[in-house]
């Protein structure tokens, strides 16, 4: 704890946070990796870089939120199911357990030739290796009117879980029954392809029990429901009759705030309630700034091998920032996965031996229809070395029958278990 204190005040003191730090020459005897975000890629690939050189290699997490909340379940506080209180986890066994060396702000720049990272505090950091995980950043410009809308605090999205989560849900408890709640869908890729087909249950389980007359439109821009297609229908046909209509083919182009208005590039103007707009997305703004994202100046080409940035040496780049495989989703538990096979290609690295030639990804996603009941979807990935990228094996996965109680079951302990795995 001395030292770690020592570590943060003397750097506040410098101005310089770990000056000695670059390896110059090989294999270096005290390596250092700076973690930049803490959210699901972050926050795993922090521990298990600790992990697996057996606490060896100092690990930097730098990330300016107090604690950790998860997007996974937050659609249950729009339901009104769980609070946000259950859905946070604070990052104190990352430092306690695993000797991660917290620093609670924001990476402003990083140079990949220097090999150092800017915080927004003012200090640098320099670092061996860098893994990037600073997840999604919202692309408010492509909807006209959405930035002042959403920071006036009228046209809220949600799509980072916290306090935006609870003031969508006051909004909702504000409506009055008979009203209605629209939400649009950017195209694909964008973070969590079920996730808006989980939340409009949610929302509609709500209105069911405190709104009977309200209404839910989902207004979606691709040509169909992207995630669980099916399942979701039926959810909707049956359990949600006369609350949930699904328009596909409805890409939102610009907002009016003062009339509550939703304007696309070809259908009729909605009007609404409580609007949730969904601009496209890409890559966090840091990648973005450090020239990473590559892939239509959206996401991040890593290879898949070691998760290292086609585009700057010693940047690992993870989870929602980068630019996909084949049928690979932008989930938490893909950037869990991701994480662990950058953690330990960078173990394996910086000590000079051979990178895992033949890794594998898993992934689960759990969507609650109402407070009990989920449908999942799951995958198993392997790296293909012939083309260089990750395929789903044949066979491996699939979807549930219907929707069910176990699976509830099932749901919220991964849940638990994932936050366990990543940060206790
Ligand atoms: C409503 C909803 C439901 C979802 N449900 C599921 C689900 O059931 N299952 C599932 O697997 N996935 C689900 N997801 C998707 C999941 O949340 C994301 O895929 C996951 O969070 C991606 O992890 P990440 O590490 O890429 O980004 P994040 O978890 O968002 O972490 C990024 C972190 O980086 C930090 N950061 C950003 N920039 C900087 C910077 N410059 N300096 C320092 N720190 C920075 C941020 O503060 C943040 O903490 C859901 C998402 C939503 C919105």
């Amino acid at each position: 704890m001395l030292q770690r204190r020592t570590f943060l005040q003397g750097a506040a003191a410098a101005g310089v946070l770990g000056l000695s730090a670059c390896a110059t020459t090989g294999v270096p005897s005290k390596a250092r990796v700076l973690v930049v975000g803490a959210g699901y890629g972050g926050a795993t690939a922090a521990k298990y870089v600790r992990l697996l050189s057996d606490y060896q290699i100092e690990v930097v997490l730098v990330e300016p939120n107090s604690a950790f909340v998860s997007c996974p379940i937050s659609n249950l506080v729009l339901g009104g199911h769980r609070s946000l209180e259950e859905i946070t986890t604070p990052y104190d066994n990352l430092v306690r357990r695993h000797g991660v060396r917290l620093v609670r702000d924001m990476v402003s720049r990083i140079d990949p030739a220097k090999k150092v990272a800017v915080l927004a505090s003012g200090p640098t950091i320099a670092y061996d290796k860098l893994i990037l995980s600073p997840g999604i950043d919202l692309m408010f410009d492509r909807i006209q009117g959405l930035k002042a809308a959403h920071d006036s605090g009228q046209i809220l999205q949600a799509w980072k879980a916290g306090p935006e989560t609870l003031a969508l849900r006051r909004q909702l408890e504000a409506m009055p029954d008979g009203g209605v709640f629209a939400m649009t869908v950017p195209e694909a890729p964008y973070r969590c392809p079920p996730g808006p087909y989980e939340r409009v249950c949610q929302v509609a389980d709500y209105f069911k029990r405190a709104k009977p007359r309200s209404k839910v439109l989902l207004l979606d821009a691709n040509p169909d429901v992207t995630s669980k297609g099916p399942l979701f229908k039926k959810v909707w046909a049956e359990q949600y009759k006369g609350i949930i209509e699904y328009r596909p083919q409805h890409k939102a182009v610009a907002v009016d705030a003062k009339t509550k208005t939703i304007k696309f590039e070809v259908n009729d103007d909605v009007k609404a309630d409580v609007l949730n707009v969904l601009p496209p997305m890409r890559a966090g703004k840091i990648a973005v700034d450090t020239g990473l994202a590559n892939a239509n100046a959206r996401w991040c080409h890593v290879n898949f091998l070691n998760f290292e940035s086609t585009a700057a040496k010693d940047i690992h780049v993870l989870g929602d920032a980068i630019q996909t495989a084949p049928l690979m989703p932008k989930s938490g538990h893909m950037a869990n996965s991701h994480a662990k096979v950058a953690a330990a290609a960078v173990v394996a690295e910086l000590r000079g031996w051979p990178v895992n030639p033949a890794p594998m990804l898993t992934n689960t996603c759990y969507s609650f229809v109402d407070g009990k009941n989920v449908i999942h979807v799951a995958s198993v990935h392997e790296y293909v070395p012939a083309e260089k990228t990750f395929k789903t094996v044949a066979g491996s996965g699939g979807v549930s029958s219907g929707p069910n109680e176990l699976e509830g079951i099932y749901a919220w302990n991964w849940a638990r278990n994932i936050w366990a795995d990543s940060l206790a």
